[in-house]
């Protein structure tokens, strides 16, 4: 079984024991740049579990390229760390490289000397810096390939086995190929030829600097999906060009950072990607590898057995879990902790200059504090009342250190929240967490008892040592302003779980996250599916005109009705854009600065202000409204209990409404605690 993704490979002389790589993931564990505890150990920990190569980075060449908090190799005072760091990745048993990053015009002024804007082939606005670059002179491109050089020699001399020059997501490089950045008129612009150089000379100058056997990978954009861009044949050419240059690896992604078609959430199907990877190898003799969205070792070794490419590369997966390769083949699939494709701890922390973090794994960027924990020295009866992700984490966490554990769930099966999470199309992964719970529990020797709901005399008559109270949420309810009971009201959580299913006028109150997800899975029920989009949103990437008059209209009327000036408040940076944008798409109106001012013969009247100031009235058709109007702590059973078992702690969100990463975080943080 597997036996595609556990052979090896070699590239240009450095042997690989099978096909994983982790590629460099922006995780601003660095200080200024320079190696810390907390990244050597992030990356050790990953290493141990198996993957065959780690590549370490972004990593800065200057000053110009990279903000602060990335690693660096910008100068020799930086090789030390970087030694010690590859020596520990080595004795864990993986290959180490570098990548080494240059932004280009995603730079912001802010995080540049001087306070200038990002250099770049032209100047040209960025929607993702949201400012104006500086174009590039001759001797900025000189200057900027010979730090790309130093650099590569840097991270030869910390050992590292190869490096990798960063050319996709629309940074540098990618900048120089694309018509949409690269304006020039001299021998880097203009013809593919001429765009294709300046990424040609970075690579020459590496390979001069590193000497003909030292591994050059270059990451690449696939296809950027942006209108006028470096689309299918452009891309192919450039691969195609850098080999020649001297590249011995192609580890091939989608877009860039301001592409309008998701790549890397929860509703981008599996290894959808993989085909860009897979027209690369056709065009190469070189190893080339595959991204984006793979976390399931089936699919993985699909990938290789298809021959689309030569690798898997697996960042977010090995972020939730870094013993995902050597559990595969030890056969343990039932353990693997998968990365929902959520975003919130990962991508969502880097947007706000934040540490990664992960929302399946507690322990993610924060191995450091774990290393030295010691099991604990008396092993006590602890009771989890709630199996939601707090409560299930706790208890697996509490059993695998030695305690004895029984977790008692008030519905038939543990989850909590987890299947109300999971409803929109992009979080269906979320259910995936719930049979992971379910194998970890039984495999950790905790004793759950579903169908059970805590009496807090039962609990304190039960002699446990300890009790945790996880026991989640109540929803809000509001009553309505002149509600002639016309319409029925239920939450969104009721909605969620499928109590009821609602007719074709709807009316949402409350236009947050749950509302706007309520919105999303009522308005995509009998229209096209995700997968069925996603096909023809990568298939008409440079025609957005007909993906907007897609026939995938809402059979439903929806209307969210929020009061804030905003819809859309509570998701994290990086995750809501894809649901938002598909509520357009469906036609859901969004009223906000919105308040109701009656209910009527099933018609809901609401008074907009516009942000002129314009006050109006709507009258809006409804057969249904749904509240999604928040939800306050469940801590009943905590206050019941208190002073009356030995030791007590509310966990997750009956402490306080927050999010699932936070629950598991906590979690573990207290398991580790008792
Ligand atoms: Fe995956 Fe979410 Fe963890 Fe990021 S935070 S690695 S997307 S599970």
């Amino acid at each position: 079984n597997f036996h595609h993704l556990f052979s090896p490979l070699t590239v240009n002389g450095l042997e690989l024991k099978n096909r994983i790589l982790m590629p460099a993931f922006h995780m601003k564990y660095a200080d200024h740049g320079y190696a810390t505890d907390r990244l050597k150990e992030f990356y050790y920990e990953r290493a141990k579990g198996g993957a065959a190569m780690i590549l370490v980075g972004g990593m800065r060449i200057d000053d110009l390229g990279g903000d602060i908090g990335l690693d660096s190799l910008s100068d020799d005072t930086f090789i030390e760390g970087y030694q010690e760091l590859v020596e520990g990745i080595h004795e864990r048993g993986a290959k180490a490289g570098a990548q080494l990053y240059h932004a280009g015009r995603y730079m912001r002024s802010g995080s540049m000397p001087d306070h200038l804007p990002g250099l770049s082939a032209s100047s040209t606005f960025s929607g993702f810096s949201r400012e104006t670059s500086r174009e590039m002179s001759a001797e900025d491109i000189r200057l900027t390939q010979q730090k790309w050089a130093e650099a590569a020699v840097r991270a030869k001399k910390a050992g590292f086995d190869a490096v990798e020059i960063i050319a996709c997501t629309g940074y540098l490089i990618c900048q120089f190929l694309s018509e949409i950045t690269n304006k020039r008129t001299d021998e880097y612009g203009g013809s593919l030829e001429n765009r294709c150089r300046f990424g040609q000379e970075v690579v020459q100058a590496v390979r001069r600097a590193v000497g003909p056997d030292f591994p050059i990978f270059m990451r690449i954009t696939g296809n950027d999906f942006m209108p006028g861009g470096a689309g299918f044949a452009e891309t192919v050419a450039f691969a195609k060009a850098m080999e020649e240059a001297g590249v011995d690896l192609l580890n091939v992604t989608g877009g860039w950072h301001e592409t309008q078609i998701p790549q890397i959430t929860g509703d981008v199907p599996p290894a959808t990607y993989t085909y860009l990877a897979h027209q690369i190898k056709q065009a190469v003799q070189i190893p080339v590898s595959a991204s984006n969205r793979i976390n399931d070792p089936y699919v993985a070794e699909e990938v290789l057995a298809l021959g689309k490419s030569d690798m898997v590369s697996m960042a977010r997966a090995l972020l939730a879990d870094p013993q995902w390769p050597s559990k595969v083949k030890e056969g343990r699939l039932g353990e693997i902790r998968k990365c929902m494709g959520c975003n919130q701890g990962c991508l969502a922390n880097s947007f706000f200059d934040k540490p990664g973090e992960c929302l399946v794994n507690g322990k993610a960027g924060r191995e450091y504090l774990f290393r030295d924990k010691t099991a604990p020295e008396t092993s006590k009866r602890i009771l989890v009342a709630g199996g939601g992700p707090g409560g299930a984490e706790a208890a697996v966490n509490l059993a695998q250190r030695g305690h004895q554990v029984t977790l008692w769930e008030k519905n038939g099966r543990i989850g909590g929240q987890l299947p109300l999470v999971a409803a929109p199309s992009s979080k269906k992964d979320f259910m995936e967490l719930i049979g992971y719970y379910e194998n970890m529990l039984a495999e950790s020797g905790v004793e759950v008892i579903c169908n059970k709901e805590a009496d807090a005399a039962e609990v304190a008559a039960g002699g446990f040592d300890v009790v945790i109270t996880a026991t989640g949420v109540i929803p809000k309810t509001m009553p309505l302003p002149n509600d002639d009971g016309s319409v029925p009201i239920y939450t969104a959580h009721q909605i969620l779980a499928k109590e009821v299913i609602p007719g074709k006028n709807v009316v949402i109150i409350g236009g947050g996250t749950v509302g706007c997800e309520t919105a999303h899975v009522l308005a995509e029920a009998g229209t096209l599916t995700p997968e069925q989009y996603h096909f023809l949103c990568i298939h008409h990437a440079e025609n957005r005109d007909f993906l907007d008059s897609l026939m995938n209209h809402s059979l439903r009327n929806i209307s969210i009705v929020e009061i804030l000036p905003k819809i859309g408040k509570g998701f994290d940076p990086g995750t809501a854009w894809p649901l938002l944008q598909g509520l357009d798409r469906m036609g859901v109106k969004k009223y906000a600065n919105t308040k109701v001012l009656s209910v009527k013969d099933k018609v809901v009247t609401v008074e907009r202000t516009a942000k002129d100031g314009t006050v109006s009235v709507v009258e809006i058709p409804c057969d249904m409204i749904i509240l999604a109007v928040g939800a306050v702590p469940n801590d009943k059973l905590y206050h019941a209990l208190e002073g009356k078992v030995p030791e007590l702690y509310n966990l997750g969100d009956s402490s306080g409404i927050g999010k699932v990463l936070t629950a598991v975080r906590d979690a573990v943080d207290l398991a580790y605690s008792i």
